[in-house]
């Protein structure tokens, strides 16, 4: 039998631990190094400690039933509403949940289950491409590694992070709209860009809170700490959070929010 090529191998690997700031790999990118936190270890592990407990165990709100439907929600995500994903993704997994049935369905009939996404064409390109991809490359697995997952076709770093978390239980962290304004707003991670205030917030966020943190910050950003007008009244970190922009020192009440409310947007 002929040896795998060496990529597949990629796609069994063990989970690996998230990458932390600090030196990078020989051959990657070097990072810029995030400004430092405003925040002690014991301030941040009571932050977190507070979203926990208001939320155990957030459940994001795009649906799928795999590794690879997660990634091709992900994908369909972009610039579009999990409501309309899910909706198109309904008849789409149903009908080809494996790269090798999404490459078989072809690319015209993708397109017609996701017509009512923004952006379809070129994402049903994608969604083929990526399926395609990952049986030639990678034994029709997604593969566990960030480095591996930007090559797919629409695939970014956001993405990769969302399905490394989600998926693989990988202390990873995707930063979109809300978790970069938070990162910046309290101080927590201030950095420049989002990958700047994801390596800050790998390096502050305690490992026992790692799993979910994204998931916390997204809610926390979409229903409290909002982007025009942040809602300090309601929020559980008031008496910690150091931005200018707080209107109160007085924490809300810490109680376990309704599970009707533990979904959140999965970053696109
Ligand atoms: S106190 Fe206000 S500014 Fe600070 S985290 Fe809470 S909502 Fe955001």
């Amino acid at each position: 039998m002929a040896p795998p090529k060496s990529k597949k191998s990629l796609a069994v690997k063990k989970p690996q631990p998230a990458v932390t700031g600090g030196s990078s790999a020989p051959g990657r990118r070097p990072r810029k190094a995030a400004s430092r936190s405003l925040y002690s270890p014991a301030e941040v592990h009571e932050i977190f400690r507070r979203f926990c407990v208001q939320r155990p165990e957030p459940k994001g709100e795009l649906d799928y039933v795999n590794a690879f439907t997660l990634l091709v929600a992900v994908v369909l995500s972009a610039q579009a509403t999990d409501a309309g994903v899910n909706k198109a993704t309904k008849t789409l997994f149903a009908a080809a949940d494996t790269p090798a049935k999404m490459l078989a369905l072809g690319e015209a009939k993708v397109g017609d289950h996701i017509r009512t996404i923004g952006l379809w064409r070129n994402k049903a390109k994608n969604v083929i491409a990526l399926s395609k991809a990952l049986i030639d490359d990678y034994d029709g697995q997604v593969p566990q590694d960030r480095d591996e997952l930007v090559k797919l076709p629409g695939v970014g770093r956001k993405t990769a992070n969302v399905v490394l978390n989600v998926a693989f239980g990988q202390h990873t962290m995707a930063v979109d709209t809300h978790i970069f304004r938070i990162g910046n707003r309290i101080g927590l991670a201030p950095g420049k860009t989002p990958e700047e205030v994801e390596q800050g917030l790998l390096k502050v966020v305690p490992a026992e809170f790692m799993r979910h943190a994204h998931h916390w910050l997204i809610l926390h950003g979409r229903y409290v700490c909002k982007a025009r007008k942040p809602d300090c009244p309601a929020c559980v970190i008031a008496d910690i959070c150091k931005s200018k922009e707080k209107t109160t020192d007085v924490p809300a009440p810490l109680v376990p929010i309704a599970p009707l409310d533990e979904t959140f947007p999965v970053p696109a």
